[in-house]
Order: structure tokens, then sequence, then C-alpha cells
């Protein structure tokens, strides 16, 4: 049961995390070691929770730097609307993922900055680090939340629970993730 002081927040919510999609963003991260490198979170919205049952890694035109990372954003898109498309609307954006190579599962300002900028245009985004080197990898979750009236909104971000779950056998198997390989580094 939920402890008296979590039921008074506004929103408790699981991450219900696959432990493919987690295997997966582990081995990219481990690809790329030491730059960071990432991707997008796809799953649906159960209440507050969320489902993430699939993922897409950075794209090709995506760069790739020892502690930053930018994304191929126009093949993102591209990928969330034939995600959302081939699954007849079951799949959605969830929110990014990236790695802190030889680092901690931990928001740095710029993180926290670009989720906020996201919640401004899609409601209640997920972050997600993984963090590490070598088998020794963890993940962390944050999600990020408008408060406010019309005339003023500010964004928080605010960690989350994640549970990993192992996707029952008949769902239908995430993507691999084929995007893996960079064409442009950057240091
Ligand atoms: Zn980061």
């Amino acid at each position: 049961m939920p402890s008296s002081s979590k039921m008074l927040r506004s929103q408790v919510m699981t991450v219900w995390m696959s432990a493919h999609v987690l295997r997966v963003m582990y081995v990219s991260a481990n690809e790329l070691f030491p730059l960071e490198t990432g991707g997008i979170l796809l799953g649906w919205r159960s209440g507050q929770d969320r489902v993430v049952v699939d993922l897409r890694g950075p794209g090709s035109r995506a760069l790739h730097g020892r502690h930053c990372f930018i994304p191929d954003h126009a093949w993102q898109v591209t990928e969330i609307q034939r995600a959302f498309q081939a699954s007849s609307g079951d799949l959605d954006y969830l929110g990014d993922w990236h790695s802190h190579p030889d680092g901690i599962a931990k928001m740095s300002d710029l993180d926290e900055a670009t989720l906020s900028k996201i919640t401004k245009r899609v409601r209640g985004p997920l972050m997600l680090i993984v963090a590490g080197r070598g088998t020794e990898w963890t993940a962390r979750c944050w999600k990020g939340q408008s408060h406010g009236s019309y005339f003023w909104r500010r964004q928080i971000v605010e960690p989350q629970e994640l549970t990993t779950f192992v996707p029952p056998s008949d769902w239908p198997k995430p993507e691999a993730c084929q995007d893996r390989s960079p064409s442009e580094t950057m240091q």
C-alpha cells in the first residue's frame, strides 16, 4: 500500500518498464560508450501509469558527444507516427531516454531544462537516464508536470518509481533498435 504522504501527492504513478526495452538501452549505451546516446520511449498510458513496451534509438543523423547528445529529431517524429499507425494507436510517444556513460543516473541542469521544454507540448513526459558502464548499468526516471493557471504556468520535474516487468509472450515484440550505429560523432 502507498504511504499516506505519497497519497497526498497529486500524481502518484508507476512507470512500468519492459525488461527487454531496458536491456536494449543498456546494450545501446555500451555500444556507444564512452559517448552518450539515447532515443525515445514508446508505449501507452494507463490512468496515471505509463507502460513502456518499445523504444527507438538516436537515429542516423544524431550527434553523440562525451557529455551531450542531440537526437535525429526529424527521424524520431517519423518513427513516432509510424509506430502509432502500425499499432492502431496503441504505441505513443511517452518520453526520452539517454545514457550517462561512466556517470550517475541523475538529471543534469540541461536534462531538467529539456524535460521542462517537452512538458510544455506533451502531457506528463518521461525522461529516463541509464548510467554506468560494462555490465553495471542502472536506470532512473523522471516526469515533467505543468502546474499553475492559464496565465502563469511552471513546469516541475519529479522522480518516478520505475518497475521492470516481463511482457506476456503474446504481446507484440518490440522492434529491435536498428539505428544504433552513429553516422557522426563529436567530442
Ligand atoms: Zn543527461
